[in-house]
């Protein structure tokens, strides 16, 4: 406080925008320090009438400074008080002559004042002030007025002058810096304000939403929720934990009730660098299960690095329900064609058996391969129609993929040889697992029949199982045709084809691979595929053995 004070007073006399009556009351201060000073050794010229005159003086000014509100009245008029103080120094200093040439520095005070308020007008008053009260008296007095005698006179108008000039100087830098502080801050508030308005209308949009959006950070911590999550996050958490993190919550494969292993949930998989779109998850307690089509993007910083995640979580249930209504359509319709095509293609096998002439076995020939193609056709949509339906419909018992492969395997070795495809196996014994068999021999024979069929004569099939990092693995690779990476990213979806294989005459439907993908994913397995084209393909499924043991209990 003690130290500042004096800074504070200071301020308040530099600022050219204060008010005139506290400068003029420390100049008067000033002045009557002196005054006392002078009075404790000269009495006498204290009270001489031109001592008198100057306290007058400075009399007028204090109370022209205290007494007028000079801020109504126009900037140039308040000059009047430190002229005025500038006489009463002059008055003082003409009567102590040589005795007190310092005095004449008190001048500094009103110049600084006067350059302070009126810039380079108050300046050249100051100078022409000091002249007049101070220079012209002293060289009316001296008794002889040469050069120096002018020379030592002017030198304190030119000092004043300098004062004054360097005021106005600083003066201006400071306004400068003055102004480009204020427009920064103006600037920083503007956008502060932006910033604030535009984190309103996200929450706001983000919570009018009926999707949950979920942020994150590349730790996995959470950044943003929207209203929406919080009520998908209430449906996922299991009762009695209050605050559950991913790997507690009740998140299953659709149609089961096998929990989808921690680091295929879909915000672990988000935080883990994953984009992916359209993963179904079933969230909720069984029974009360609703279904999320859930999606994530990598959110990148202005250098290009990740620095999360966004996940959106849609309720699908409805629509899943309704697909499904309409599954079951198909698949009743299916049904009551198996019965019929297998007894046609029974007949017409017998047909054949008899000694026909070559154009009728021919004719019938065709007739069979078509109705089997067709039978295979319906199966699949049938096996369709169990991978969507539920757990119910999925017989999980214990089985080893690499016997199921084996199996597999013996129905196409045959098919291979027909078509001139070397067929090579090599089944590692994998951990027994708990499979649907019957299903994932259906994925499995779609992964053979696409390799035997895509793959010209004088190539080679392999299906291989083994264990890998934790994994029971099966890889079925050809030497066939093979596909681009534009290809490969449609390749599960229903009704695809490549373009070759469409303008080939290999027969298909494009239901295979999407059928193998929802069995595999059913039973809580992962299938991916790599592949060039002209060179071949790889199809590769994968079981983790953990996930299996912890999912089964102890
Ligand atoms: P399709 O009945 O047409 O074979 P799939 O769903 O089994 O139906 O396969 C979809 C498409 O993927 C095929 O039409 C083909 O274009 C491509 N495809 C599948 N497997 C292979 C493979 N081993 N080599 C090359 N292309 C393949």
């Amino acid at each position: 406080m003690t130290q500042t004070a004096p800074l504070a007073l200071m301020s308040e006399i530099a600022s050219p925008t204060r008010g005139t009556s506290v400068k003029q009351l420390y100049f008067t201060a000033f002045l009557l320090t002196v005054t006392l000073l002078i009075a404790l050794s000269r009495p006498a010229v204290v009270a001489s009438g031109q001592y008198l005159l100057a306290l007058s003086v400075l009399g007028l000014a204090t109370g022209l400074a205290v007494g007028i509100r000079w801020e109504k009245h126009p900037a140039g008029w308040a000059a009047l008080v430190p002229l005025l103080d500038i006489a009463a120094v002059g008055l003082v200093r003409d009567l102590l002559r040589n005795e007190a040439i310092a005095m004449s520095l008190l001048v500094v005070i009103p110049v600084l004042w006067l350059a302070a308020r009126l810039q380079a007008r108050g300046v050249a008053l100051a100078v022409l002030a000091t002249t007049a009260a101070i220079t012209v008296p002293s060289l009316l007095r001296a008794e002889t007025v040469d050069t120096l005698t002018i020379a030592v006179a002017a030198l304190l108008p030119l000092t004043m002058l300098q004062v004054g000039l360097l005021t106005v100087g600083g003066l201006r830098v400071m306004d400068g810096q003055n102004r480009e502080l204020t427009s920064a801050l103006t600037e920083v508030e503007e956008s502060l304000g932006q910033a604030a308005a535009a984190k309103q209308l996200l929450t706001s949009v983000i919570d009018s939403v009926d999707v949950g959006i979920v942020v994150v950070d590349v730790d996995g911590n959470d950044a943003l929720w929207n209203r929406a999550q919080h009520r998908i996050h209430a449906l996922a958490t299991p009762p009695d934990v209050e605050d559950p993190d991913e790997a507690r919550l009740r998140i299953c494969f659709p149609g089961t009730n096998r929990p989808v292993p921690p680091a295929q949930r879909p915000v672990r998989r988000a935080v883990l660098g994953e984009t992916f779109s359209n993963y179904v998850v079933t969230l909720g307690a069984p029974g009360a299960q609703a279904s999320y089509s859930t999606s994530a993007r990598q959110i990148l910083d202005h250098q290009g690095d990740r620095s999360g995640a966004v996940v959106v979580f849609a309720d699908v249930t409805s629509h899943i329900e309704t697909v499904r209504s309409q599954e079951r359509f198909v698949a009743g319709v299916s049904h009551e064609l198996r019965t019929p095509l297998t007894s046609v293609i029974g007949y017409l096998d017998l047909a054949r058996e008899d000694d026909l002439p070559e154009e009728a076995d021919a004719l019938l020939g065709v007739a069979l391969r078509n109705a089997e193609q067709l039978l295979h056709i319906v199966e699949d949509l049938l096996a369709d129609q169990v991978t969507r339906s539920g757990t119910q419909e999925l017989e999980l018992r214990t089985h080893r993929l690499s016997e199921i492969a084996c199996d597999s395997a013996a129905s196409f070795r045959l098919e291979a040889a027909k078509a001139g495809v070397s067929f090579v196996q090599d089944f590692e014994p994998t951990p027994a697992l708990p499979l649907d068999a019957p299903r994932l021999r259906q994925a499995v024979d779609n992964l053979l029949s696409n390799a035997v069929k895509y793959t010209p004569a004088g190539g080679t099939v392999t299906v291989r199982t083994s264990v890998q990092d934790g994994h029971a693995q099966l890889e079925v690779s050809d030497t066939g045709i093979g596909m681009s990476m534009q290809e490969q990213a449609n390749l599960f979806t229903e009704y695809y084809r490549t373009a070759t294989a469409r303008g080939s005459t290999i027969a298909g439907h494009g239901i295979g691979l999407a059928l193998a993908r929802r069995i595999v994913v059913a039973l809580g397995g992962q299938i991916s595929v790599r592949s060039a084209p002209g060179e071949g393909s790889t199809f590769t499924l994968r079981f983790a053995l953990d996930s299996f043991e912890a999912a089964d209990g102890p």
